[in-house]
């Protein structure tokens, strides 16, 4: 069983947080949506080098053979889900752990 989380919002309505969980590094394309829409800088747009290392972004001496999405402090997302709309690939998974 899942467990959930009630919060609520300003007014006083219920509210249940959909948390950041995982994105799955196979579906990402790294387009940088979710990160856009994202206030609490939970993410973090990486490199994978030929060898199918992660690697910071930046380093000109890394040869980047494509860009994805990662989660770099998943416990500063407050369950907005708004990276999971703004995403094309499906590729997050959000829930309450
Ligand atoms: S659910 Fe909201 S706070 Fe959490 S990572 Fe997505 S956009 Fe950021
Ligand atoms: S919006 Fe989806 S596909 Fe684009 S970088 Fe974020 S997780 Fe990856």
């Amino acid at each position: 069983m899942q467990a959930t989380l009630t919060t609520f919002t300003r007014d006083g309505r219920a509210w249940q947080p959909s948390y950041l969980l995982e994105i799955n590094p196979a579906l990402c394309i790294g387009c940088g949506r979710c990160f856009k829409v994202c206030g609490q800088r939970v993410m973090e747009l990486k490199g994978i080098d030929e060898d199918g290392n992660l690697v910071e972004l930046g380093d000109d001496d890394v040869e980047i053979e494509r860009k994805i999405m990662t989660l770099v402090d998943a416990g500063a997302c407050i369950g907005c889900a708004a990276c999971a709309r703004a995403c094309p690939k499906d590729c997050q998974t959000h829930g309450f752990a």
